[in-house]
């Protein structure tokens, strides 16, 4: 809670992050989180979403499907805590968390959560899509703590 949006992500821009390498299914979503903008597929045939990236719907196998802005609105679906940093470029980060979102739209991503506590971090908890630049020209996606106005007394338990 002590860190602000703007410091997360000064943090992340020139620090000497591996980037993904897109595919030529991922590479729109890469493209789109550029302009920070969070998109998935949409299947024309049967109207269902998916993640991550593929050249068929994952349900009725279509090839037809259309790139779709989604809310950037979702829930903690499962996280785990990172105390140890596996590559180097990393260690500046711990702890850090990794964390799954379930989408309103329906789709789960693996994600970074930030700009929270880890020991505030909690399954369930709504979350909305933030955008790091990493690189020149690639960006990559996390989530943050969302306030829920349907929920006023979340995080009261
Ligand atoms: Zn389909």
């Amino acid at each position: 809670m002590s860190t602000s949006a703007s410091e997360t992500t000064a943090e992340s821009v020139g620090a000497p992050r591996t980037i993904p390498r897109p595919t030529s299914e991922s590479r729109y979503f890469w493209d789109a989180c550029a302009r920070h903008e969070l998109v998935i597929q949409r299947c024309t045939s049967c109207g269902r979403c998916w993640f991550p990236p593929s050249n068929h719907c994952q349900y009725c196998w279509s090839e037809d499907f259309a790139w779709t802005p989604v809310s950037g609105r979702g829930e903690l679906y499962t996280f785990t805590v990172f105390r140890r940093a596996y590559a180097s470029e990393l260690v500046e980060q711990i702890p850090y968390v990794v964390g799954v979102v379930e989408l309103e739209e329906g789709p789960r991503l693996i994600t970074n959560i930030t700009e929270c506590e880890t020991a505030h971090v909690r399954v369930g908890m709504p979350v909305e899509v933030v955008f790091n630049d990493i690189a020149e020209g690639f960006t990559l996606h996390a989530f943050r703590p969302r306030e829920d106005p349907q929920s006023p007394g979340t995080g009261a338990v």
